[in-house]
């Protein structure tokens, strides 16, 4: 591909970027993508073939889902071969969600997979949706001096940074910056030129090992977040919903919780019952490290699992793909401990 110019294809699902205001109401709609398209005529400048794709009805990210998830997938899939990048268009709301999931779904991703969206739509004077947009693209048509791809993995274009997906959070509902990741330092800094950070890019799968998409994420899973006056009768009755495999436990700090004797029967109960509990911390910074405080240390004792400096959306996309693969609660604890594609230190 050294030669050729960068072949993108665009897919758009939805999100600020491509909404226009309702007249009467005065919220905003998703649109379609020839509104979007309208609205940033330097794409034209670009050297590149672009491809499109759009879905049926363009959604609020705000519902996504997991079969969205799979169209996503599939539709990259199928393209995979004919193109050298894609960039996806998407609700800021539940960006960092796909992002995660498609890491995981997206087996042995050696091409760029950007996503990106805006705070504003792409219609707006004031707009950040065109400079994202633009970028998104020309990262996907990066390429190292040997011709490959330079980034081989999911990743968040906001504003002046590209963050892998599966370690971005979205922080702030109002600025244009809206993204970071805590725990994992930027892939590439945006500013006069495109600088990526080479050290920091995962490096993609074994030689020619082919992408194996994943289907059908099981959302047999659910959060449960810490305070302080969470009740016992509340804990028993998330801990006995039926049919529910996998739970990720938000706790204090290094991964700390109630020492309370029925909290952490409750947990030992559960996790013998056949429960997946990961750990993860409420902090946005740092991890989980068990060892540290014996409130950690008793928790572990149930049978808890830590989920190290995962993120909220790493931890349960993660266990909605295990569990999704059919796997055991043996297996799914084993490999929610391991780093599967950068998604933890
Ligand atoms: N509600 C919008 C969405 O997530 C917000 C955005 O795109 O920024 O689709």
């Amino acid at each position: 591909m050294k030669n050729r110019r960068p072949k993108i294809l665009m897919i758009y699902t939805g999100g600020t970027i491509g909404m226009v205001e309702n007249p009467e109401t005065h919220a905003l709609e998703p649109f379609d993508f020839t509104h979007l398209l309208d609205n940033v005529p330097k794409l034209k400048m670009l050297d590149y073939e672009i491809g499109f794709h759009q879905f049926r009805h363009p959604i609020d990210s705000s519902s996504m889902n997991p079969h969205y998830w799979d169209d996503i997938v599939r539709i990259i899939s199928e393209n995979y071969v004919d193109y050298d990048g894609f960039v996806v268009l998407h609700g800021t709301d539940t960006m960092a969600y796909t992002a995660s999931a498609l890491s995981f779904m997206l087996e042995n991703l050696s091409k760029p997979v950007i996503i990106t969206g805006s705070q504003l739509p792409i219609g707006e004077v004031r707009t950040d949706g065109e400079e994202n947009l633009i970028t998104a693209l020309q990262i996907a048509a990066a390429r190292d001096a040997d011709g490959r791809q330079t980034v081989r993995e999911v990743a968040i274009l906001f504003e002046n940074y590209l963050w892998r997906g599966n370690r971005s959070t979205k922080h702030s509902a109002d600025n244009f910056d809206a993204y970071r990741s805590y725990n994992y330092p930027e892939l590439a800094k945006i500013g006069l030129e495109i600088i990526f950070n080479r050290e920091a890019l995962w490096k993609g799968p074994v030689a020619d090992a082919p992408l194996n998409p994943h289907y059908n994420m099981d959302n047999a899973v659910m959060f449960l977040d810490l305070f302080p006056g969470l009740s016992e009768t509340v804990v028993n009755h998330v801990l006995s919903i039926p049919d529910l495999k996998g739970l990720v436990l938000k706790t204090y700090g290094a991964g700390n919780a109630p020492g309370d004797k029925w909290f952490l029967d409750a947990m030992k109960a559960a996790v013998d019952r056949g429960l997946v509990i990961i750990n993860i911390t409420q902090c946005a910074n740092g991890g989980v490290d068990p060892d540290r405080y014996v409130s950690g240390l008793d928790l572990e004792k149930t049978g808890v699992v830590s989920g190290g400096d995962l993120t909220s959306e790493a931890a349960i996309t993660k266990l909605m793909y295990l569990f999704g693969r059919n796997m055991k609660a043996s297996e799914v604890k084993h490999y929610m401990q391991c780093n599967l594609c950068g998604e933890m230190s």
